[in-house]
């Protein structure tokens, strides 16, 4: 049994509808319009015999008698066709000669101004009387055309009509039907897939519809969702696995300590310090990386307005120089302002910086460019540090990920800078690269959109 609320049955229903409701409307035109024009021919015959028989009257009335008429119907019959039936009647109405009785008559009222249909006997006939002299005599022709030529042709049109209309009505709904079933069909593959590839699901559903249309192109972009929801999944389970793993040491390293200090040096003043620096620095690491993670989970908008890129870097400068010192600075920084928010562009700024003085070996040389390159900002920050293994650079960016572990735990990294960093900057419809070569040095570049807001 078919559904009555798909998109199908809808479709075929509303096809099957729409045809009906204009094939009525063609019908009734076509069938009044020629309705119309057989009944102006029939009128016109009934005319053309009337005419004939009134002249033929005319010009022999003087001449005739009563008893000529009825001696000559045949002759005045010549000016009549089959259907169609004549009377002469005198002045009170009553009837002298009938030619070609062929139709009913209506009862004699007088003269008639043209033809009126009118239903006698059952039947359809053009009635119309006229006046003549005969003579000194006033007589009246009385004419009869019958209809029913006209009617069965009606008749027969009308079922022809209405038999077609059904037949019509059947193949439009079998059409609409199939043709339905072309835009349906993909549809209902795609959601089968849909539900094949929910997240739990041990099926995979491929699909088939490969067209250049419409559905095609909504085929391929579910295809596009799927593959970017399967990265975003993969990415989260990973991201989840490397928090709990980051958490557990700082975790493990107290529970140890603690144990360590209940059972052997609850009375040694010097162990229960040790151990308090040593939970106090644990505590200390976990909330910079609780810190770090709220940062990265943010997802709200930032304040933005008209940011001074120059002033913004130099203060990033200043304060990555009070705190790791010395360092040899070369900046070249073409004035901008950009649409942006200060905090973030700080944020990024400081996070290269403090990654080029941690990765470098003795006294850190950093180069910052900032200059337009065509609709956008380009900036540079470049190191002569440590550089990157070709293996690692693709990486970098990923959560948790850090090259040298014990080198990034020293300066108490997490492996979430960067990942932070390019989050800001693609937030911000922006752009980050790295290129490194080791023992060399490395060089970060930033690109951001300059809209002219
Ligand atoms: P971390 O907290 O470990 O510094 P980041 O996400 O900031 O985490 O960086 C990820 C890894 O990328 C670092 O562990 C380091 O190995 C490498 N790295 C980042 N910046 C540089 C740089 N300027 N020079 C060399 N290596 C870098």
């Amino acid at each position: 049994m078919m559904k009555t609320n798909t998109l199908r049955f809808k479709w075929s229903l509303w096809t099957a509808v729409t045809m009906i409701i204009t094939y009525i409307l063609l019908a009734f035109v076509l069938l009044t319009a020629l309705s119309q024009w057989l009944l102006a021919n029939e009128r016109n015959s009934a005319q053309i015999s009337l005419s004939e028989l009134q002249n033929y009257m005319g010009a022999r009335g003087p001449f005739l008698t009563i008893q000529d008429f009825e001696r000559n119907t045949g002759l005045l019959n010549q000016f009549l066709s089959r259907n169609q039936s004549a009377k002469i009647l005198n002045q009170d109405g009553i009837e002298i000669v009938q030619i070609n009785p062929a139709a009913p008559y209506p009862s004699f009222l007088g003269p008639t101004e043209a033809f009126r249909s009118v239903e006698v006997e059952g039947q359809e006939i053009l009635y119309r009387a006229v006046e003549f002299q005969l003579g000194n005599d006033s007589l009246y022709i009385a004419m009869s055309h019958s209809l029913t030529s006209y009617s069965s042709m009606f008749t027969y049109l009308l079922w022809s009509i209405i038999l077609f209309g059904i037949l019509f009505v059947i193949v439009s709904g079998f059409v609409g039907y199939f043709l339905s079933g072309i835009l349906t069909n993909p549809l209902l593959q795609l959601k089968e897939a849909m539900q094949a590839n929910m997240p739990g699901q041990e099926k995979q559903a491929m699909l088939s519809y490969n067209q250049q249309d419409e559905i095609g192109e909504l085929t391929r972009e579910y295809q596009r969702l799927v593959e970017r929801t399967k990265q975003v999944y993969s990415m989260q389970e990973q991201f989840i696995g490397n928090v709990s793993h980051e958490l557990r040491s700082p975790i493990q390293a107290m529970e140890g300590n603690v144990a360590m200090l209940q059972r052997w040096g609850k009375d040694d003043q010097e162990m229960v310090n040790t151990t308090l620096d040593i939970l106090k620095d644990e505590i200390v690491k976990m909330k910079r990386m609780m810190e770090t993670l709220l940062d990265l989970a943010k997802q709200h908008e930032v304040h933005q307005e008209w940011v001074n890129v120059e002033d913004i870097i130099h203060q990033a400068v200043k304060d990555t120089s009070e705190t790791y010192e010395p360092i040899l600075w070369d900046i070249q920084i073409e004035p901008v302002k950009l649409w942006f928010s200060n905090i973030l562009l700080y944020q990024i700024i400081t996070n290269l910086l403090s990654n080029a003085v941690r990765y470098s070996q003795d006294t850190p040389s950093i180069q910052i460019k900032g200059k337009r390159v065509k609709n956008s900002y380009e900036i540079c920050v470049m190191d002569e540090g440590i550089g990157i293994e070709e293996q690692h650079v693709s990486r970098i960016f990923e959560p948790f990920y850090t090259v040298d572990e014990t080198r990034s735990k020293q300066y108490g990294g997490t492996g979430l800078g960067l990942t932070i960093v390019k989050q800001l900057v693609e937030r911000s419809g922006g752009q980050i690269e790295v290129t490194s070569v080791l023992h060399s040095g490395t060089k970060f570049r930033l690109l951001f959109p300059i809209n002219n807001k």
